[in-house]
C-alpha cells in the first residue's frame, strides 16, 4: 500500500516537473536581434531651443492658481520664432488662450489621422529645493552633454523634439502620408482640464477619430531591469483608474483637559491605520502579463522557470513585485491618504475629523470596489465614506500591442536601441492622453528617452543624446 502512494507521488511528480521544464523550455523568445543606427549626440539648435524653453517658466502652480501668462504668452513666441515652417505651413487652433493644435495635412486625408501630444507646463520649484539644484532650476544650463532645468524631461523635450523633427521634415518639403495633429496642453500638471480635455472633445465633436494617439508616459528604462542586463523600452497601453475617497468622523468635542476614550481623531486614524494595514487583493493583469514574458527570455534558467508557470508561482511573483513600489503600482490598486484635516486650537478637541484616501484602480477592478473594500475594513459606522464624484476614471481600456502603429513604434525602438526589449506597459499614473481614451483605439504612452532623472524633483535633466534620440525617433514616426 505504501509503496503504491510512493509510487504515485513519484509520478505526480515526474509530470509536475516535466510541465514546468516544458513551459521553461518553449517559451517563445521576444529578444529580437537587430542592427541599430547610430544616434549622434551634437549640440546643435534643438539643444539650445530646449534651453531656451526651459528658460521660460511656463510653471502650473495648483489647480485653482492663477498662472503667469506673460510666461506662457513668452512661450508661445518663442514657438513661433524658433519654429517657422511649422507657423507657416501648418494651421493652428488655440484652446483656452494656451492650449495649441496644429494639422500638418497629409496626402491621404481620408485615413484617420495619427496625434503626437507633449504639455508645455512645468511643476514649481519648492523655494526649499532650490538650493539644492546644481544649477540653477531655470536656467536651462548645458552641460557635460546634458541640457538642466525644471521640464527639461517632463515634457518639453517631448515638445521640442516633435517640434524639430516637424520643421527638419517641412524643410525637406515631406509632406506625411495621412492628416498628423500635434497637441500641446498647458495645464498637464494640475488636471488637463482646461487643455487636453477641451481640445480632445473638439476632435470627438468634429468625429475625428485619431488611429494613433502618442503622448509621454513609457520610456526605455535600464534602471528598473538591472538583474537583465539590457534595456526595457516600455509602451504604456492602459491607465489605472483615479477615485478619490472621502472619510469624515463626527464625535463632540470638548476641553482638551478631559478628553474622553475617543475622539473624532482618534477614531479616524484608526480607520487610515486599518486601511494602510493590507493591500487590496492584487492581480497580474494582461499587460503585466506580457511584461514578464517579454523580459523572460534574459532572466537567470530559475527565474525563467518561475516566471514560465505562473499557474504554480502566481503567488511568488507577485510577492516579488509587492517588494519595490513601482512594481507594487502595477499589479495593486493603491490606496493612500493624501489630506487629513482636524482641529483649529491646540486646547479644543475638534468635532470633525476629515482624511481624503487617494486610490489608482487596478485593471480589472472598480471604484465601486475600492468603496465597498475600505467600507469593510475600516468597519466603522461612525467613519462616513464616500466617493468623490467628479475626479472618477475607472481603468481604461487596453491599446492593442497587435496593432498596426504599436508595431511600428516597437520597430523603430529595436532599430534605435541596441540590445533593447520592447513591451507593453500598465501606467501607473495619469497623462493628458487619457482624454483621448475613448476617441481611439490606439492611445500610447512612450518617449525615446532612457533612465530619465530628477523630473519633479531636484536637478531635473536630459542628455543631449536623449533629446536626439526622440527627433529621430519621431522623425522615424512621420516618414
Ligand atoms: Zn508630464
Amino acid at each position: 500500500m505504501f509503496k503504491k502512494i510512493f509510487k504515485l507521488f513519484a509520478i505526480v511528480l515526474v509530470v509536475l516537473f516535466g510541465v514546468l521544464l516544458y513551459n521553461t523550455i518553449t517559451l517563445n523568445s521576444a529578444i529580437i536581434p537587430h542592427k541599430t543606427v547610430e544616434i549622434p549626440a551634437n549640440k546643435d539648435s534643438s539643444a539650445i531651443h530646449l534651453s531656451q524653453a526651459i528658460q521660460i517658466k511656463t510653471v502650473s502652480f495648483g489647480d485653482t492658481l492663477p498662472i503667469d501668462t506673460t510666461e506662457f504668452l513668452k512661450f508661445r513666441k518663442f514657438l513661433e520664432t524658433s519654429y517657422p515652417l511649422v507657423h507657416s505651413k501648418l494651421s493652428r487652433q488655440v484652446f483656452n488662450e494656451f492650449s495649441y493644435v496644429y494639422k500638418w495635412v497629409g496626402k491621404d486625408t481620408t485615413l484617420a489621422p495619427y496625434v503626437l501630444m507633449g504639455h508645455t507646463d512645468v511643476v514649481p520649484v519648492e523655494a526649499a529645493s532650490e538650493s539644492k539644484w546644481s544649477v540653477p532650476s531655470f536656467s536651462g544650463a548645458i552641460k557635460n552633454d546634458t541640457i538642466w532645468g525644471r521640464g527639461a524631461v517632463d515634457d518639453k523635450v517631448a515638445v521640442i523634439a516633435i517640434m524639430e523633427s516637424v520643421e527638419q521634415l517641412l524643410a525637406q518639403n515631406f509632406t506625411p502620408n495621412r492628416n498628423i495633429y500635434l497637441c500641446f496642453g498647458h495645464d498637464e500638471e494640475v488636471s488637463g482640464k482646461r487643455g487636453a480635455k477641451i481640445y480632445s472633445a473638439w476632435f470627438a465633436n468634429n468625429n475625428i477619430k485619431p488611429a494613433l494617439v502618442l503622448d509621454e508616459g513609457g520610456q526605455i528604462d535600464q534602471q528598473h531591469f538591472k538583474r537583465l542586463n539590457k534595456p526595457v523600452a516600455v509602451i504604456g497601453t492602459n491607465e489605472k483608474g483615479y477615485v478619490n475617497l472621502d472619510l469624515m468622523v463626527e464625535i463632540p468635542g470638548g476641553h482638551s483637559s478631559m478628553p474622553s476614550p475617543e475622539t473624532a481623531i482618534d477614531v479616524l486614524n484608526k480607520a487610515l491605520v486599518n486601511i494602510r494595514a493590507k493591500q487590496m487583493p492584487g492581480d497580474i493583469t494582461p499587460t503585466v502579463h506580457e511584461l514578464i514574458k517579454r523580459t523572460r527570455p534574459a532572466e537567470s534558467f530559475m527565474s525563467k522557470l518561475v516566471l514560465s508557470n505562473l499557474w504554480l508561482f502566481k503567488p511568488l511573483v507577485m510577492g516579488q513585485f509587492e517588494k519595490v513600489k513601482e512594481s507594487s503600482a502595477m499589479v495593486h490598486t493603491t490606496l493612500v491618504p493624501t489630506i487629513v484635516k482636524a482641529g483649529i486650537k491646540d486646547n479644543v478637541i475638534p468635532s470633525v475629523a476629515k482624511a481624503t484616501i487617494n486610490s489608482r484602480i487596478l485593471p480589472g477592478q472598480t471604484s465601486d470596489e475600492v468603496l465597498a473594500y475600505v467600507t469593510k475594513v475600516v468597519n466603522d459606522d461612525r467613519v462616513v465614506i464616500k466617493k468623490q464624484t467628479i475626479s472618477i476614471m475607472e481603468p481604461s481600456a487596453v491599446s492593442s500591442f497587435e496593432s498596426e502603429p504599436f508595431k511600428k513604434i516597437e520597430n523603430i525602438i529595436y532599430a534605435s536601441v541596441p540590445n533593447v526589449i520592447v513591451s507593453p506597459f500598465l501606467m501607473i499614473g495619469a497623462t493628458d492622453s487619457r482624454y483621448f481614451r475613448n476617441n481611439s483605439e490606439a492611445v500610447l504612452n512612450f518617449s525615446a528617452v532612457q533612465d530619465v532623472k530628477g523630473f519633479h524633483g531636484i536637478d531635473e535633466r536630459i542628455g543631449i543624446k536623449d533629446l536626439q534620440r526622440m527627433i529621430y525617433f519621431y522623425k522615424e514616426f512621420l516618414k
